[in-house]
């Protein structure tokens, strides 16, 4: 069962959405997770991995890995989930899809927060119904340190709901998927900046090893 059906059973919920690639999954996320729970007391956050991305399809590693990843780095957190909504949807995942999707099985009184990084929501205005993605979710925009916040402002200065997106600063974000990549395909290891399980699989399977660092899907997943 997917966690989000057994979430929605929760009556008024505060539910997290942690919308990304990760490819791959590392600490800064989540760190920026629980500091999202703790910041916007959310009850539970669903890591949301993407399925076929809108903006990169085929240059990424395949979905039921990143999928697996994560479900590892989450695994001891008893407040994060992971959802194979976007993974399991055929076609292209739009975010606006998604949170619809969550709006027409979670009850009213429930509230939806997405969470991602800032340089994603920098390009908001090019995503399907960014209106409608404000009008279903509040946004929380993470930033790394040092991050220009006037880039971000003026591009919300375009959109009505503006008010619905909110900022935070993880410093943990300084280490980023593609440092990790870049990493493994210098065979460098990456321990301690992805959580314990995920170093290990990423370094027997061999998934990022021989990927240039912009990634380069090859439909295998590891091992196979
Ligand atoms: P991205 O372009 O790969 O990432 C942009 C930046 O945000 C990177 O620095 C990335 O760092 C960071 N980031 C991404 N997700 C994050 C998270 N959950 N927490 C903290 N930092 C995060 O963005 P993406 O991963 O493809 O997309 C992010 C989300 O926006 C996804 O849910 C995606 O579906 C959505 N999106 C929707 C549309 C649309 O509906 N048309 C278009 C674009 C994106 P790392 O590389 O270290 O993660």
């Amino acid at each position: 069962m997917d966690p989000t059906e057994r979430l929605r059973e929760r009556p008024g919920i505060r539910l997290g959405i942690m919308g990304g690639t990760f490819d791959p999954i590392h600490i800064g996320h989540l760190v920026t997770a629980e500091e999202a729970r703790q910041q916007f007391r959310l009850d539970e956050v669903v890591f949301m991995p993407t399925g076929i991305a809108p903006h990169k399809q085929g240059q990424v590693a395949p979905p039921e890995t990143r999928y697996l990843l994560a479900s590892i780095a989450t695994a001891t957190n008893p407040h994060f989930w992971v959802s194979r909504l976007e993974i399991d949807a055929p076609g292209v995942d739009y975010t606006v899809d998604t949170l619809k999707k969550l709006a027409e099985v979670f009850p009213a009184d429930s509230k939806l927060l997405f969470i991602t990084g800032a340089d994603a929501v920098l390009e908001i205005l090019t995503w399907k119904q960014p209106e409608r993605v404000l009008e279903l979710c509040t946004v929380i925009a993470a930033t790394r340190p040092g991050y220009d916040l006037g880039r971000l402002a003026e591009v919300l200065s375009g959109l009505e709901r503006a008010d619905r997106v909110h900022t935070m600063e993880i410093p943990a974000l300084a280490l980023s998927s593609s440092m990790i990549r870049e990493r493994l395909a210098a065979g460098r290891g990456v321990r301690y900046l992805v959580p314990e399980g995920v170093a290990e699989v990423i370094e027997k399977s061999g998934v990022y090893a021989s990927r240039h660092p912009a990634g380069a899907s090859t439909g295998e997943e590891p091992g196979g």
